[in-house]
């Protein structure tokens, strides 16, 4: 499986880390050597002294498709989830000032924290879902769906011109305001509709 996740899809968090806000999606992928699941703890990789929280709503591919047209990119996602993109911001910006690709600072092992999924049945309405993320029980950033600059149907058509979608892949969509630092110890709490789904600590 692969990972494809989106950048600056909330325009408040393009503008606390001053970007412009994008015309097209902005892509890039992890490979499947950065999931972390079953709430297990993130251990603080050396080659980063700034690793930052990123919340996102993640959706799941549920079938194979390519080329796919947006009245039809619903059909191709049938779960939603919580996730943290980890970023190694120092890197980041240092990939960045190079014109130089993000993966060592987007891709690295257990950069993907995921939740369990949860059918998108059951929400009412996937354009107004509400996800936060609490760091040692402190509100730190705090989203919803209808901020979106590219909505999930979107995405799904975007991405998809480029790369097979897969049953199983993953698409993470971006994340809003309030990144920030992660520091050994701390407790992470991702919050969905007031549904717990993450919960673990940094070691
Ligand atoms: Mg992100």
């Amino acid at each position: 499986m692969k990972i494809i996740a989106i950048g600056r899809n909330y325009a408040e968090h393009a503008k606390e880390l001053n970007n412009p806000l994008p015309q097209k999606p902005v892509l890039f992928l992890k490979p499947d050597t950065a999931v972390l699941k079953d709430n297990k703890p993130f251990y603080h990789p050396n080659f980063s002294n700034d690793i930052h929280h990123e919340i996102e709503v993640i959706l799941k591919i549920s079938k194979e498709g390519k080329l796919i047209q947006e009245k039809f990119a619903h059909k191709y996602y049938d779960e939603i989830g919580l996730g943290i993109d980890f970023t190694a911001r120092d890197l980041q910006s240092e990939q960045k000032a190079k014109g130089l690709p993000w993966e060592i600072a987007k891709a690295f092992d257990h950069s993907a924290p995921i939740s369990q999924f949860i059918s998108k049945l059951e929400f009412k309405d996937l354009n107004t879902l509400d996800f936060k993320l609490f760091v040692n029980e402190e509100l730190k950033q705090q989203g919803n769906t209808c901020d979106m600059i590219f909505n999930f149907d979107q995405i799904i058509t975007y991405a998809s011109q480029f790369f097979t979608l897969k049953k199983g892949d993953l698409i993470f969509t971006g994340t809003p305001a309030g990144v920030g630092q992660v520091k050994i110890g701390d407790q992470l709490k991702g919050y969905l509709n007031n549904q717990d789904l993450l919960n673990f600590e940094i070691k």
